[in-house]
């Protein structure tokens, strides 16, 4: 290990608590023949009612939840499987609406935009997405990856190839040219080959950026409505798209089925994507109390990623932080901000998803958002709420995740101790159940 090397190990096991060494089962536990039988000792099926169940035993058949039954029941045919969760708490695979499968932040991530293809992202994303599952999250948003490797990544977990959460995929994030989702920081010419086609001028423009992410394969379009954090440019975090341009964005997008989220922190592009229609936004660091007006007014969904500021403020002020100077200042301007900037909106009334921008933090470590969402003055059940329910609301999903029940995919997580009092206990999963297959027991 070079010195280098050694120090941004030592700096990496500060910043995060890894998740607990488990052994992943590649292999199903539990699969298509036989029925499983989970049996249960307490039990949050519905977050959104809050109510916690006792002794219970959860038949699974194939992918689905097929029947909900009181007590311990076991299987008696050849081929069942019983599961013994009775000292556990259970409850429905937790949902990340807003993670990057395919990078991770680390002192190589300029040069890695320059030296990895989009095949070697891909298989990456891989790895990050199967310490995604083991930590819990069945399901996430991947929102900006190159559209090559996500929507390879996402397609290849739906056909099984590969073990990782669903994905709702944005594949390339939509930027003003110059702005926070374009290259920024090489020479010239560089900048010209690695510059995304979702990179446009002009509503015209944004409209033909839209509809080829659409075509490439896009989920759900994300824009970058104001500049970030971690590109190397000093234009600041302030609105980047016109309020033309928003409208136009928003309008082919919903033409089109696909909801659009914004990244956004400065006020003025937060305010003027809640204006041009937008569905939600990621971060919201300076919203203000016209922000929470139109939050409300319109229903959106704040989406906070109170890991990312964290995250991005405790390396800028470490001895060893990475950062450029451009990054650097952003991140001690934007990070310590965002804790306060939840607490606002919550109190406002604010509907929030649970979102992470893992990534920039450490996969697997997405759970840490639970208690920076508590400090922000969440309950730990509105917490989970977030990450469940709402995200599911959210994301337009509600119907095949979020919660535990029968015809709906058994998604289900347990943990030992109970999360309703102590949040950080989603930090350790216990157990996880994607679509009726066992990967951590
Ligand atoms: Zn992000």
């Amino acid at each position: 290990m070079t010195k280098l090397s050694v120090a941004v190990a030592a700096i990496l096991a500060a910043l995060s608590t890894s998740v607990a060494a488990q052994t992943p089962a590649l292999a199903p536990l539990s699969g298509d023949t036989g029925t499983t039988f989970v049996q249960v000792g307490r039990l949050l099926a519905d977050p959104e009612s809050g109510v916690v169940q006792r002794d219970k035993t959860l038949v699974i058949r194939g992918n689905e939840v097929v029947e909900i039954r009181d007590g311990f029941v076991s299987g008696q045919e050849s081929g069942d499987h019983t599961i013994d969760l009775r000292e556990d708490f259970v409850l429905p695979g937790l949902i990340d609406s807003h993670v990057h499968l395919t990078s991770q932040t680390s002192p190589t991530s300029r040069l890695d935009q320059v030296t990895r293809s989009d095949a070697d992202d891909a298989m990456i994303g891989a790895g990050f997405a199967r310490k995604t599952l083991m930590a819990g999250f069945t399901t996430v948003a991947d929102l900006g990856a190159s559209n090559e490797a996500i929507f390879a990544l996402r397609n290849a977990v739906r056909r099984g190839d590969v073990p990782g959460p669903r994905i709702i995929a944005a594949g390339s994030a939509v930027s003003v040219h110059g702005g926070h989702g374009d290259v920024n920081g090489y020479r010239e010419d560089v900048m010209h080959l690695l510059s995304p086609e979702s990179v446009c001028s002009g509503a015209d423009d944004c409209m033909r950026a839209v509809r080829l992410q659409v075509r490439a394969g896009a989920d759900i379009i994300k824009i970058t409505a104001t500049g970030g954090v971690l590109s190397n440019t000093s234009a600041g975090l302030a609105q980047q798209f016109s309020d033309e341009e928003l409208a136009a964005i928003v309008a082919s997008a919903h033409r089109m089925g696909r909801q659009v989220t914004a990244h956004a922190h400065g006020v003025d592009g937060i305010n003027a994507f809640l204006r041009a229609g937008g569905d939600s936004i990621e971060h919201g660091t300076y919203l203000d109390d016209e922000s929470i007006r139109l939050f409300r007014r319109e229903g959106v969904y704040l989406v906070p990623t109170l890991l990312a500021g964290d995250f991005v403020a405790r390396v800028a002020s470490s001895p060893t932080n990475f950062l450029t100077p451009a990054q650097t200042a952003k991140a001690l301007e934007a990070g310590p901000k965002m804790i306060d900037m939840a607490r606002r909106a919550h109190e406002g009334g604010v509907r929030i998803a649970f979102g992470t921008d893992t990534g920039v933090s450490a996969h697997g470590d997405n759970a840490q958002e639970f208690a920076l969402l508590v400090r922000a003055g969440l309950t730990p059940l509105e917490a989970i709420q977030a990450a469940t329910v709402s995200a599911a609301a959210h994301l337009r999903i509600s119907n095949e995740a979020g919660r535990i029940a029968v015809g709906m995919p058994a998604d289900i997580v347990a943990v030992q101790g109970d999360p309703l009092t102590d949040v950080t206990t989603l930090e350790h999963m216990a157990f996880v159940m994607k679509g009726g297959v066992v990967y951590v027991r």
